[in-house]
């Protein structure tokens, strides 16, 4: 059995457009806690103090080797506002792993978990990993929650991973991109083989922005082992 630790990866500088796997992570959280510029940190390498409010979901996407394959993330980053609620309705539906980001200065963000958690486990697919993050690590002196709480939380509902950010510093911002593309890997890894094993039921793990069942790419050689296959 494969690990993350196991696995080589890096975030690709240049966003060519060929990749093998593709996967579409959501970003959720209060406003204010850093998902824009965790998202921008990541895919550019960029911080503004004074970043404008998302309206509605904005996207960024970038490549990441992991073992032999290239894969892009594509991650949709969302604001609360409620007109928009339906429209991330259908991004929760379609996206293979989910961020909640909180901000270690700022308790109802933390104690907001617990509803952004809700909204994904009665939106999703039920396979969907879900990472935390506490984010603005580099605010030591206004810390209002500890890294064990963090942890603790991400046991109590066991989720995949938890991880404290600064998308200021840069801190752990690539970690925790780079952490999700093995994630997914594995995810795709254990999909395959549940592919190769014969009367399996394979559940969605992907879909594209039509909201269609997006097939996933096997090497040549499966292909021909099972010739009829789909996930779904
Ligand atoms: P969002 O509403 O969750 O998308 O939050 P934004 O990404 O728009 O960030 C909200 C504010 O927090 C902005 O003023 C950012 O400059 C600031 N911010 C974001 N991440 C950090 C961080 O890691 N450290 C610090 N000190 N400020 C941050
Ligand atoms: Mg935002």
């Amino acid at each position: 059995m494969l690990f993350r630790s196991d696995l080589n990866c890096q975030i690709l500088s240049d966003d060519s457009p060929s990749f093998d796997l593709s996967f579409k992570i959501i970003i959720v959280g209060d406003q204010g806690v850093g998902k824009s510029c965790l998202a921008i940190k990541a895919s550019r390498n960029y911080f503004e103090d004074f970043y404008s409010p998302t309206v509605g979901f904005e996207f960024v996407s970038f490549n990441v080797r992991v073992q032999d394959k290239i894969i892009k993330l594509q991650i949709w980053d969302t604001c609360g506002q409620e007109v928009y609620r339906s429209l991330i309705s259908s991004f929760f539906r379609s996206a293979s792993l989910a961020i909640i980001v909180y901000s270690i200065d700022t308790e109802d963000s933390f104690n907001n978990n617990e509803k952004w958690l809700n909204d994904i486990k009665t939106q999703s697919n039920p396979d969907i990993k879900i990472f935390l993050i506490g984010n603005k690590a580099d605010l030591e002196d206004k810390r209002r929650l500890t890294k064990e709480q963090g942890e603790q939380l991400c046991r109590d509902h066991k989720l995949a991973f938890f991880m404290e950010t600064s998308a200021k510093t840069g801190f752990n911002v690539q970690n925790v991109f780079i952490q999700v593309a093995k994630e997914l890997y594995l995810q795709h890894e254990e999909i395959k083989n549940r592919i190769s094993r014969p009367g399996t039921l394979i559940m969605p793990i992907n879909e594209d922005s039509n909201n269609n069942v997006v097939k996933l790419e096997i090497e040549e050689e499966e292909k021909t082992k099972r010739k009829k296959f789909c996930c779904f």
